[in-house]
């Protein structure tokens, strides 16, 4: 019955909040990094923030046509994720911001499965979980290197 408070007294922190600190620190947030470590450690190797594909995605792997997305729950809004949901405070508000942010990932997946792109998303709180991550790292390495990325496209 025991609940583990690894982070005690921190239950009256806002969630928006937070979120906006992670933001501020930039792009190397610490659940993106979780996640290329532990697939540079399997051996993968991709590249970062792509800004020629939509939404610039967080890391590439060219030779798979794999993008994958490192989605904080909160900004991006993790179905069912506790850490997704809204502060009591200006609910309106952030509840229109972060609409705009799903709606905005949806057109940017869309985007690059058209084009040939499979995309993958990792929750910030799936990234804590390393079994989490060695199966991301298997379902990146099952898909099928293209011998020839250079088809030309339109
Ligand atoms: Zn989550």
């Amino acid at each position: 019955m025991k609940k583990k408070a690894r982070n005690s007294g921190d239950n009256d922190v806002d969630p928006a909040r937070s979120a906006q600190m992670a933001l501020v620190r930039g792009r190397d947030t610490k659940p993106e990094i979780r996640v290329r470590k532990a697939l540079h450690a399997a051996g993968l190797r991709y590249r970062l923030h792509d800004k020629k594909l939509p939404g610039s995605p967080d890391l590439v792997f060219p030779g798979r046509r794999i993008a994958l997305f490192v989605h904080g729950c909160f900004w991006h809004r993790h179905p069912g994720c506790v850490a997704a949901r809204l502060p009591k405070s200006r609910l309106e508000f952030w509840g229109t911001k972060l609409a705009g942010n799903v709606e905005r990932d949806k057109r940017n997946h869309v985007a690059l499965e058209a084009t040939g792109w499979q995309v993958i998303v990792i929750w910030e709180c799936e990234t804590r979980d390393p079994q989490r991550l060695a199966d991301l790292a298997s379902k990146i390495r099952e898909r099928e290197r293209i011998k020839r990325p250079n088809r030309r496209g339109g």
